[in-house]
């Protein structure tokens, strides 16, 4: 049995990541300071006695003797993570080097969570590995995608200067169940819209193009990614390269969930990437064939059960 660290745990793919590892029979130490994440996400995780939950903010130190670490803590979602920037940034940062820090005198191998946000607006499509991307390093969303590709930098550096055994997967648009239905993404919003009657809101023409990648794909290819040999480090591309407009998603999640609702347009977002696709070679090459299995028509309907009883349940 291996001692397992997930920061982030309590948050949308944290809590879906905690959940494998723990039928696979490992011990999860699951580190959160619930800034969009929640306890309700692990509630049916408390009663493992190899599950052990703490509140922790990763912009301080945190000890613990652990094997693994799959390091997620940070807001994801445009919204949540331009609420507070400068924290955003440290949390990235800052996260990234008590982690590092952590890994390094456990010598345990460490994950990091970063994101095709790493590519910017690319001029590049698909977006392979190689690709260095093209990011505004002081707009709206910098304080994310400058966060991660410094979290990557200073993962490299650890690597090569400390040999800490270190894993980096760039995480393309993932939706699933436990997304927070306020969560300000746009599978998430549509859905939650949709069931609700309320207009969908499409951010510019939306032609824009997005590649959705089901959760339970992104939890299989971070395992396999951890398991994979130590010369494996990363950056691995892992998405789905299913690619659709925002206009086509609006549309099939109206039809999927029979709504009466329609369409609106608001302003976009300054530096909304207007394409997004993962080249995933390398991740099939590399992770014992990995693909995603899951096609967003079938996705949806799950992500749209959820949402279901989530209304149900409470007042969203
Ligand atoms: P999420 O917001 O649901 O989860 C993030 C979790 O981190 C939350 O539980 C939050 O409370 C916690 N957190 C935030 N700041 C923290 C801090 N300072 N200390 C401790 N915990 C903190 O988002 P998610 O979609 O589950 O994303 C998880 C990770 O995957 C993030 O690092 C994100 O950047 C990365 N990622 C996600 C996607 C996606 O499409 N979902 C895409 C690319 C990368
Ligand atoms: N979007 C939208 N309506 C919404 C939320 C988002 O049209 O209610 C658009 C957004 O402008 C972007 C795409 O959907 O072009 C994906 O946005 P999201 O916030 O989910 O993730 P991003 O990939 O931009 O980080």
């Amino acid at each position: 049995m291996k001692r397992i660290l997930v920061t982030g745990g309590a948050g949308f793919i944290g809590s879906h990541l905690c959940e494998r590892l723990l039928n696979e029979g490992q011990e999860v130490i699951c580190l959160d300071n619930y800034f969009t994440g929640s306890k309700k996400n692990i509630l049916h995780l408390l009663h493992n006695k190899h599950f052990e939950m703490v509140r922790h903010d990763i912009t301080t130190p945190y000890l613990a003797e652990v094997d693994e670490i799959y390091n997620l803590a940070c807001p994801a979602s445009p919204v949540h993570y331009q609420y507070n920037p400068i924290k955003t940034i440290k949390t990235s940062v800052m996260g990234a080097i008590h982690m590092l820090g952590l890994a390094k005198r456990t010598k345990a191998k460490i994950l990091q969570a970063s994101t095709s946000e790493v590519y910017g607006d690319p001029a590049v499509h698909p977006q392979p590995e190689s690709y260095w991307g093209n990011v505004n390093c002081n707009g709206i969303r910098s304080c994310y995608d400058e966060g991660k590709r410094c979290a990557e930098t200073l993962f490299m550096d650890y690597h090569r200067q400390n040999n800490v055994r270190i894993k980096i997967i760039r995480i393309f648009n993932t939706y699933g169940p436990r997304m927070h239905p306020n969560d300000g993404r746009v599978v998430s919003n549509f859905i939650v819209q949709a069931l609700a009657g309320k207009d969908l809101t499409v951010y510019g023409d939306g032609r824009q193009t997005r590649s959705f990648q089901y959760v339970d794909d992104l939890v299989e290819a971070m395992v396999r990614m951890m398991a994979a040999p130590d010369d494996f480090t990363g950056p691995v591309n892992i998405g789905n390269p299913g690619e659709f407009t925002m206009l086509e998603l609006a549309e099939q999640v109206i039809k999927l969930t029979q709504s009466t609702s329609k369409i609106i347009h608001l302003p976009l977002p300054a530096d909304d990437p207007k394409q997004r696709r993962p080249d995933i070679s390398l991740a099939k090459e590399k992770l014992n064939g990995w693909q995603p299995l899951i096609p967003l028509e079938e996705g949806l309907r799950r992500t749209i059960d959820y949402f279901k009883q989530e209304l149900l349940t409470t007042q969203i």
